[in-house]
């Protein structure tokens, strides 16, 4: 074999299940469709890919067969690798999820997903970056030693594999639990949170490509109201997401005064609370119909007294803003605690009279780690170590 076909062989191939429009026609030239053809072909791949959920380029039937063959040899439409599925006994479901390699020598990154089914809908909770740099006091992402960033395809594959497991697509099946929605016209993913690990504010171009592919009405057809991504206050980002996502806001704000944020949240030593509030009254779109969802986390004896709810009221007056009390949900090794039921309901009842819902959060699939912030992945500290280390040395040898 020459050096060239050795080359083209050991090509990782290209990847089409998460892919944009842009790099489905590129995939297209590069097996050489005709050109004037690029942008017709494209818009039938992206309805079997996305609209269909096809796993196969043979289920494809209205393409012509050889073009069909040449797409296969060099593209695939593999998701992202279940690795584990644990199902509560509310019916949350976590998945840890092994993204591709992006190299021979790469094992590919492991996230998790979350999926919560309720009676007026369900909502995947998906990553957008592996670990955190934010370090969060109460969150277990935030010790997760490996951090990367997911590409667009990995935020995207986590939703077509919730779809396909839960069978969202045409002619799917459901799991046969019985514990997904189902019914005339049921979506079993009506919804999608960026509530799980990872800080999408730092990984804003490839969340807004997501959300694109998301929300494109040929394709998977999710409405920007049905999508929030939470921040746990990424101040200069946020004009941004509003402008180029236009999906709904969460605010990680879990305290009332700097001190005390700086050190739940450090970032907020960065971005303090009246420079994250004035992002909020600035959020493009933000209005009393479309209301900013202000999540707190219950943390006993450290922000959850009467008189921190009722600075709280105050903190957000005037702002078009939902409040949602997260009970602390405990992991391994962590600090805190969950405050009691009674001072949350007392806690609650202040921000109600105050003229907020302030639904809390019921704790969904505590029983396998999967409620907020218990997210971490397998990936251990030395595993992930090595990996970087050879991920420096690929690329240092490819200089
Ligand atoms: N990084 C983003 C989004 C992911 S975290 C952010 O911080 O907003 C999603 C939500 O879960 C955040 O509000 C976060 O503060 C909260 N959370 C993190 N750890 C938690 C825990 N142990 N118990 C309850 N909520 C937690
Ligand atoms: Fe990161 Fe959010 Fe966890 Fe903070 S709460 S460490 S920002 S994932």
């Amino acid at each position: 074999m020459t050096a060239a076909a050795s080359k083209a062989k050991d090509r990782a191939p290209l990847r089409l299940a998460g892919a944009t429009r842009g790099e489905i026609v590129r995939a297209l030239a590069e097996i050489g469709a005709p050109e004037r053809e690029l942008n017709m072909r494209a818009s039938q791949f992206w309805h079997w890919i996305y609209h269909r959920g096809a796993r196969e380029f043979s289920a494809m039937r209205n393409i012509a067969r050889p073009l069909l063959d040449k797409l296969s040899e060099r593209c695939t439409l593999a998701r992202p690798e279940i690795v584990t599925e644990q199902v509560s006994a509310d019916g949350t479901r976590k998945w840890l999820l092994r993204m591709p390699p992006a190299h021979p020598l790469d094992r590919g990154a492991e996230i998790e997903c979350v999926y919560i089914p309720e009676s007026d809908r369900g909502t995947l909770c998906v990553s957008s970056q592996v670990g955190c740099t934010l370090n969060c006091a109460f969150c277990h992402t935030g010790t997760m030693a490996l951090v990367r960033n997911l590409t667009a395809a990995e935020i995207v594959g986590q939703v077509l594999v919730a779809r396909d497991r839960l069978g969202d697509f045409p002619g799917g099946v459901a799991p046969a639990d019985g514990l997904v929605p189902s019914g005339e016209g049921a979506r079993a993913v009506s919804n999608v949170v960026f509530m799980g690990m990872g800080e999408p504010l730092y990984n804003l171009d490839a969340v807004r490509d997501a959300i694109a592919i998301l929300t494109d009405g040929d394709g998977l057809s999710l409405s920007k109201r049905r999508i929030t991504v939470s921040t746990s206050g990424v101040v200069p980002e946020m004009a941004r997401l509003g402008a180029e996502c236009g999906t709904m806001l969460a605010v990680s704000l879990h305290a009332t005064n700097n001190a005390l944020r700086d050190e739940l949240v450090p970032l907020n030593r960065k971005y303090p609370i009246d420079t994250l509030l004035q992002a909020c009254r600035d959020y493009p779109g933000a209005s009393n119909a479309r209301r900013i969802t202000f999540e707190y986390v219950m943390l006993k004896r450290v922000n959850d007294s009467a008189a921190d709810a009722k600075a709280l009221v105050r903190l957000l007056k005037g702002l078009p803003a939902k409040i949602n009390l997260i009970p602390f949900n405990p992991w391994p090794g962590s600090s805190f605690e969950c405050s009691d039921w009674e001072t949350i309901e007392r806690f609650s009842e202040i921000v109600f009279n105050a003229g907020y819902a302030s639904p809390v959060r019921t704790p969904r699939g505590r029983d396998i780690l999967a409620a907020c912030g218990q997210l971490k992945s397998e990936s251990e500290k030395l595993r992930a170590r090595a990996r970087l280390m050879l991920e420096e040395s690929l690329a240092v040898g490819q200089d």
